[in-house]
């Protein structure tokens, strides 16, 4: 019987694990590591810091729902892979062997590119993982008790803007319910060339939709900007252009998992895993990779301001899929190979800009699209709700077969 080792439990790794037990049965065993016992719905921490979403809410055990369907959890981390003798080493288990591994290990945040910019140096928030997300709501409370200036920021190497724009936008929404945003100033800065770039060269209509929503909401914001230093209370950009806060929210640029920065034989400079299009490793024939942990090269020029593409749920889904499908034709010796490059996976988003939901649906990530769309919702802002209702229940019975 083959063992099938899958690295990381959440939208990546249950995806390719159960679509790999779904159509391979008593043929394989299907083993997921992972160091979290929680499936997270990683959308919903923008709403974490406003105290309209708990983590609790937007989590569940992972491991009943697995065993389930036949597949086996280890609590434990992976720490390097050895893929010249097909093992894992773990830190409570020793090594695991494999005959396919599945990479789904995700990102580490990169805080090193700043001085101060880790939220462990209490001058910069972020909402990028549930601890991190749950002190920015700490943050807000204060902030609404003893307001001032806010920036909020996507740094340079960013590729999660979509998230910092959510967040920037609820901020505003909140402030104003809470009766405070009046004696808020806030700043939006971004790596990107114009707003609604969102590292996928952009959406017609979108810079022009983000602009009036900006206006609108009396927000300023710097494109195409670096940050070069952040001090207590004030950030200075790369132009010496000097903004005061006593809030920040930053998004970092993304690393891949640690695992996987101690696997060189595997991945980039950046601990991404190099993959073909078919999200096999590009000489271990038997090493797989899908969501976040690929290496997606960007096809933009490279700028004073570089920002990296951002790697959604959707096509983490659709990656763990082509992964399941690339193991079992492997394992039937069918000859068959299933590809699809990242910037062909469709694009399906929806932005909660605040007090306007906007859906984000197009036919390739990466432009030349025939199909590209950025509406707000005109009847009622039910869309991102219903979505994240959809996501944990599908995940949570483990139904990844459906879209
Ligand atoms: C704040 C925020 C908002 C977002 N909003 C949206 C949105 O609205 N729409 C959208 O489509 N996408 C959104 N995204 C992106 C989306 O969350 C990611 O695409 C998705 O989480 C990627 O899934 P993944 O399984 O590849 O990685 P992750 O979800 O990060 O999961 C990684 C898994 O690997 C595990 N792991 C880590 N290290 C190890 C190790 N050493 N050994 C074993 N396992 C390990 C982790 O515990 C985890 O289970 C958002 C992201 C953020 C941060």
């Amino acid at each position: 019987m083959k063992r099938i080792l899958v690295l990381g439990s959440n939208f990546a790794g249950v995806t390719a694990a159960i679509s790999v037990k779904r159509k391979l049965g008593n043929e394989v065993e299907v083993l997921v590591i992972s160091p979290s016992r929680n499936f997270l719905y990683v959308p919903s921490l923008i709403w974490v810091p406003f105290g309209i979403r708990k983590v609790k809410d937007i989590t569940f055990a992972v491991e009943p729902m697995l065993n389930k369907k036949g597949v086996k959890f280890i609590h434990d981390r992976g720490v390097k892979v050895i893929p010249n003798r097909n093992v894992v080493i773990t830190e409570k288990n020793g090594e695991i062997s494999y005959d396919y591994l599945v990479v789904a290990t995700g990102a580490s945040l990169n805080f090193d590119i700043l001085p101060n910019l880790n939220p462990k140096d209490k001058m910069i928030q972020c909402i990028v993982t549930p601890e991190l997300a749950e002190k920015s709501a700490i943050a807000f409370e204060d902030l609404v008790k003893n307001p001032g200036p806010v920036v909020v920021a996507a740094t340079q190497g960013a590729s999660c803007m979509g998230a910092a724009y959510e967040y920037l936008f609820n901020l505003d929404k909140y402030l104003r319910v809470r009766g405070v945003r009046d004696q808020v100033d806030i700043t939006w800065i971004t790596p990107e060339p114009f707003l609604g770039h969102f590292g996928i060269g952009g959406i017609v209509g979108g810079q022009t939709m983000l602009e009036i929503f900006m206006k609108m909401y009396g927000i300023k914001w710097h494109t195409n900007a670096t940050i070069k230093k952040i001090e207590k209370h004030n950030i200075t950009l790369g132009d010496d252009t000097n903004i005061p806060y006593k809030m920040s929210m930053m998004i970092p640029p993304f690393l891949g998992a640690d695992v996987m920065k101690n696997s060189p034989e595997l991945v980039d400079e950046k601990g991404f895993v190099i993959t073909n299009e078919g999200y096999q490793h590009i000489n271990f024939k038997n090493v797989y990779a899908a969501g976040l942990a690929v290496e997606v090269i960007a096809p933009f020029k490279k700028s004073a301001a570089p920002f990296g593409v951002p790697k959604t749920g959707f096509p983490s889904d659709v990656m763990g899929k082509i992964v399941a499908e690339n193991i079992k034709n492997d394992i039937k010796g069918n000859g068959k190979f299933k590809t699809m490059p990242f910037g062909k996976i469709p694009g399906i988003c929806i932005m909660d800009a605040g007090k306007k939901e906007v859906w984000i649906l197009t036919n390739h990530l990466f432009k030349p699209r025939q199909f590209e769309l950025m509406i707000p919702n005109i009847f009622y802002n039910f869309g991102k709700l219903i979505l994240e209702k959809y996501m944990l229940w599908k995940n949570k019975k483990g139904l990844v077969q459906l879209p």
